[in-house]
């Protein structure tokens, strides 16, 4: 009788719709705050912004604790994703996202598309968009690909799931949910990234989610794989988010002290020439390792956007040992995509 009744209870629990934060950090309505059409990057959120993506992603987490996860708020939407790279997590997460906000998902794979035909990236939203997509998720493997879906498309929402080694803002919401989860608060942390800068898409968005909500960030790498272009002389720029990021290229001094150490993995698949002497001499400087490890706080958390390469940026023992949240990110980057396809995705209040 008891079992039954928790079944009937499991049963309702969909019928309920969720109820996201009504308001932002600053008492103004969400609709007010939130004005995005697309999701591009995280250089244009404000602080606001970035408190309520995390405060939706509070609120689709607790959904997923549910018995039924499934929820009715995005039910007769389309989502279609579309990726020209390789991917498990991202793809993955919008997929399940979308499926348990309701809305209709459809994959595309490049490979058995009509871009094998020659059809152009333009010709190829512009067919998701007439086939009725309210948000197309793309990943591409050249930066600035979904700011031009963004331009063209008329009333389609567009996610960057990840271009080039430009951006991956999803990414970079999760790794800020993930450390304000663990440590409380994002203010003043000293969160440190070691490793292929340069090229990594997700250490540029953390760059400035980071940054924005008052965490310390500091880069260590060899200065071959510094995201020098991106800093341009914003390190120096008094009032600019980047004034507070420090550069040490030792990671020995780096992670003195650190409440998280964040390690990347080597883009080998976008770097032009060699920019490391030997995959062995670079693990001997900036492998994050027990050793590393006992240099920062006693309950530092390590993170790593995965995929992992264990024995060159971080050590098998470090990557499952009891420090590290790589699974935690896994899961958290569900409610952060959630959030974000129920922002962009959810019908408007006239
Ligand atoms: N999965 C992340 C990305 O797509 C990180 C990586 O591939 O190293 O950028």
């Amino acid at each position: 009788m008891q079992g039954r009744s928790k079944e009937v209870e499991s049963r309702a629990t969909p019928a309920e719709s969720i109820t996201p934060p009504t308001e932002g950090s600053n008492g103004a309505s969400v609709r007010k705050v939130w004005q995005h059409r697309h999701l591009l990057d995280l250089d244009t959120l404000s602080m606001d912004e970035l408190e309520l993506l995390l405060k939706t992603a509070e609120t689709m987490q607790g959904v997923l604790q549910r018995d039924v996860k499934k929820v009715p708020t995005l039910r007769g939407r389309v989502i279609i994703t579309l990726f020209y790279e390789a991917s498990t997590r991202t793809r993955m997460g919008f997929e399940m996202a979308g499926k348990l906000l309701s809305a209709d998902v459809i994959n595309i794979t490049v490979g058995s598309s009509s871009v094998v035909k020659g059809e152009t990236l333009l010709d190829t939203i512009l067919t998701l968009q007439a086939s009725t997509a309210d948000v197309i998720v793309i990943r591409h493997g050249d930066s600035g690909a979904p700011y031009m879906a963004a331009r063209v498309l008329t009333h389609t929402s567009v996610v960057n799931a990840g271009d080039g080694a430009h951006a991956h803002p999803t990414q970079g919401l999760l790794d800020l949910f993930t450390v304000q989860k663990q440590l409380g608060s994002l203010t003043g942390r000293k969160i440190v990234l070691v490793g292929d800068i340069a090229y990594s898409r997700v250490a540029r968005s953390d760059l400035w989610g980071f940054t924005r909500m008052g965490a310390q960030v500091v880069l260590c790498a060899p200065p071959t794989l510094l995201p020098w272009d991106l800093l341009n002389g914003r390190t120096e720029c008094q009032g600019h988010p980047f004034s507070s990021v420090e550069i040490e290229p030792d990671l020995r001094k780096a992670a003195r002290d650190a409440d998280v150490v964040m390690a990347l993995r080597l883009q080998q698949e976008r770097q032009q020439a060699e920019r490391i002497p030997s995959l062995r001499e670079y693990a001997r400087y900036w492998q994050v390792n027990e050793e590393v490890l006992s240099l920062a706080k006693p309950n530092a958390l390590v993170m790593h956007p995965g995929p992992m390469n264990e024995g060159v940026e971080i050590s098998s023992s470090v990557a499952h040992g009891a420090q590290s949240v790589v699974e935690q990110q896994v899961s958290n980057g569900l409610a952060v995509r959630m959030a974000v396809l129920y922002l962009l995705g959810a019908p408007r209040e006239q």
